[in-house]
């Protein structure tokens, strides 16, 4: 079976009035990047539908998995498209079709018509009546069940007649763009990538920060990051990554600083970089992968020091999920599998054999000063390391 185009369907909760025509617009520029690489599709807006036609011949697996990575949309409907309306020419167009996409016609369906060209000169009620009539006529195998039927058919007629029995699930959420932008703490583990993701998925549109100790962090765990960032561009759109040298932050408070202090201060310190490229790049919030509990510089006295350090909200969505639901997660996007690759992260490197659990602001803000004659200049030129990388899934 061969489909020249699909209509996308989107969960219109809260898009009303002016918002639906900035929801529907971002939804159109996302549908054109995810399929791009798939091939010349035409996307177009009409009356509360948005259709994606393929101009040229194309895959059809790939096109169904880049329109699933599209955030806001929530049914791909591959549909048949015919300009002759005649209801002579629906009823064989539609026998066509079902005998050519089912082998076995053994179910229970009923046929749903919409017609928004009210100059037609049928009701829908008597199409769909009709149609019903005809396709048991040609199938003896079908059977009508007009509560519970195991195949939807419906039928639109507008412009041209649509015909379409299947919706494909899409991912849910709103549309890149459509609220905000935020910056994501991108580390080369688990959590973190599917944290963006989360918050991607409500719409708003990401940039990332990523922290190496060179030489103590090597080429491939920044690669691995890249890596990771491009699966997740997939959803998010192009993502500009930053890639900061932590390197002498990290050694002035390994020799400063109580070392079972280590890993939240140094938090503290990549909180306070990556706030000043958010706002530098108009993101209103930060990302991490955090989740309650998870290790030492994750419990709730922990979180509390990291969020200290900052003046923007902190955007934890992995916070009360556990590592195994994390992991499935990053399966289902995809991530999983370059996360686990075992490149070393600059946390992992400087760590305490105990690092405190329930440290104090006050004894952490102590410690800090001593590192008061040097940090200023240390932030200086970690600010002015910064290497920014654009990532972007087609390329
Ligand atoms: P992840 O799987 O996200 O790496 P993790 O358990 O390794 O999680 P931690 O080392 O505890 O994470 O770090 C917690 C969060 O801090 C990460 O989810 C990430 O958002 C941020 N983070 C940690 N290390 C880095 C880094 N090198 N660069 C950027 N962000 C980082
Ligand atoms: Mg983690």
């Amino acid at each position: 079976m061969e489909y020249k185009a699909f209509l996308i369907k989107y969960a219109e909760i809260g898009v009303k009035g002016k918002n639906r025509y900035r929801f529907e617009d971002a939804l159109v520029q996302q549908m054109q990047y995810a399929l791009k690489p798939v091939g010349d599709f035409k996307i177009r807006k009409e009356s509360g539908r948005i259709f994606a036609e393929a101009q040229e011949e194309y895959d059809y697996d790939e096109a169904i998995a880049a329109l699933r990575c599209v955030f806001g949309i929530s049914g791909i409907c591959p549909i048949i498209v015919e300009e002759d309306k005649a209801f002579d020419n629906i009823e064989k167009v539609l026998g066509d079709y079902m005998s050519e996409r089912y082998d076995d016609l053994a179910f229970t369906f009923k046929v749903n018509v919409r017609r928004a060209d009210k100059s037609y000169p049928m009701q829908s009620m008597e199409v769909a009546a009709l149609l019903g009539e005809k396709l048991l006529d040609r199938f003896e195998e079908l059977t009508v069940d007009v509560h519970h039927p195991q195949v939807l058919i419906t039928v639109e007629i507008r412009d041209k007649v649509y015909i379409y029995t299947e919706e494909i699930p899409g991912p849910g959420g709103m549309p890149i763009g459509t609220n905000g932008k935020a910056m994501l703490l991108l580390s080369g583990g688990i959590d973190s990538p599917v944290a963006g993701y989360m918050i991607s998925k409500r719409g708003v549109r990401i940039d990332a920060v990523y922290f190496h100790a060179p030489p103590y962090t090597s080429e491939r765990a920044k690669q691995k990051v890249v890596d990771l960032a491009r699966i997740i561009s997939r959803y998010t759109g192009p993502i500009h990554l930053h890639i900061i040298n932590f390197t002498d932050i990290q050694m002035a408070i390994y020799e400063k600083c109580p070392h079972d202090e280590l890993t939240i201060i140094m938090r503290r310190y990549m909180m306070k970089i990556a706030e000043h490229f958010a706002k530098e790049c108009g993101a209103q919030a930060l990302i991490t992968g955090e989740s309650i509990g998870q290790v030492a510089s994750q419990t709730m006295q922990s979180l509390f020091c990291t969020d200290a350090a900052c003046s923007i909200p902190v955007f934890r969505p992995c916070i009360g999920m556990d590592k195994n639901d994390i992991v499935d997660m990053s399966e289902k996007i995809g991530t999983y599998e370059t996360s686990i690759l075992p490149y070393e992260d600059c946390c992992t490197i400087f760590v305490a054999k105990h690092p405190v659990t329930k440290p104090r602001l006050d004894v952490i803000e102590k410690s800090e000063r001593k590192l008061a004659d040097c940090i200023d200049e240390l932030m200086e030129a970690a600010l002015s390391s910064e290497e920014v990388i654009r990532v972007c899934a087609d390329e």
